[in-house]
């Protein structure tokens, strides 16, 4: 836990380097594999032509290869139907050689994303997406539960700055979407954290951010929380990656808050990029692990080929 600036100190606030927590969360995944000989196997699809998806996903694979899991790209054209889409994702069900399955975001119009989710096998849904997963969070049951990768790198950051005594503090979440927003949301009610959600339709969101302790804001909105929003000395976590259009074709990414204010007054602060984008890939790489960890208990005889290999 590192210290955080007091709310009468002068000086900015402390960078929450996402670059650096991601390599210390994927170090570990790696040596944790070594030490088990368990390599997993992840599976992305992406469906459609849609740039931003292609480097997720690009993102996503490099990152497995490098850390030394098997990966798998399956690429779909655009006209990709319901019936052909799930086929696909049987065959993964299916095979015990992979042990996550992502399917990209957002889906061609025609495709519902809700629908296809729930055909990936929630032993394999390493996204944290499927309804069985989100109710086993949400319930904090006792059977394993995948958790969304962005909220889950979230906290990672938060503990990172504060550390692990959250309770009584007062939270703040600016969007309630299943991948971000509400997860997150849960995860700090976990935390025994006082949370409030907001959202579009949210009345004096200003005054509501003042109260926030820590703020985590996902709304998709560039530059939406100003620096009077934040209460001095509060963690910011900036999830909004927005890409803004510059001269000549060119674009940058920024997030949902004004950083050079919000650093003015905030303890720890994410940058973007840099900040929880990398945690989300972490995240993901951490989850997969432990899929493979879970099918490899379950079932050791039909993963001994796995270790072998590994082991030779
Ligand atoms: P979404 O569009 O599904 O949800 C946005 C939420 O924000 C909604 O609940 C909406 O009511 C709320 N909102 C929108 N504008 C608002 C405003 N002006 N005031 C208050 N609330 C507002 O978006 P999402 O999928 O949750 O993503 C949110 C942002 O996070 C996007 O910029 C997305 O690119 C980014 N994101 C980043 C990562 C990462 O790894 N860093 C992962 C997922 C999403």
């Amino acid at each position: 836990m590192r210290t955080a600036p007091s709310s009468s100190d002068a000086r900015k606030a402390i960078a929450l380097s996402g670059t650096e927590a991601a390599a210390e969360v994927t170090a570990e995944v790696a040596r944790q594999m070594r030490e088990s000989g368990v390599i997993p196997k992840l599976a992305v699809v992406l469906v459609g032509d849609d740039a931003a998806s292609a480097v997720y996903v690009a993102n996503k694979a490099r990152q497995a290869e490098r850390i030394g899991f098997g990966s798998l790209q399956i690429r779909l054209p655009a006209e990709t139907s319901g019936a052909e889409l799930s086929a696909v994702i049987r065959r993964l069900n299916d095979d015990p050689s992979v042990h996550g399955i992502l399917v990209q975001l957002p889906l061609p119009p025609h495709l519902p994303a809700e629908a296809v989710i729930r055909e990936i096998a929630p032993e394999k849904d390493v996204d944290g997406f499927h309804e069985v997963n989100v109710g086993r969070m949400t319930i904090q049951s006792s059977r394993n539960a995948f958790v969304p990768c962005t909220p889950l790198g979230c906290m990672h950051l938060i503990h990172r700055a504060i550390g692990h005594e959250l309770k009584g503090l007062s939270a703040v979440v600016i969007g309630k979407s299943n991948i971000v927003g509400r997860p997150m949301a849960t995860l700090l009610m976990h935390a025994e954290c006082t949370v409030s959600v907001a959202h579009i339709h949210t009345r004096n969101i200003e005054q509501l951010c003042r109260t926030a302790d820590i703020l985590v804001v996902a709304a998709g909105s560039p530059g939406l929380v100003r620096g009077d929003w934040i209460k001095p000395g509060a963690v910011v976590i900036d999830v909004g990656i927005n890409r803004i259009a510059g001269e000549a074709g060119t674009h940058r990414l920024a997030g949902d808050v004004a950083y050079d204010e919000a650093a003015e007054v905030a303890s720890f602060i994410t940058p973007v990029p840099g900040g929880v984008g990398p945690m989300t890939i972490a995240m993901l790489m951490k989850n997969t692990y432990a899929a493979a960890l879970q099918a490899e208990r379950a079932n050791p005889r039909r993963h001994a080929g796995l270790r072998a290999r590994s082991n030779g």
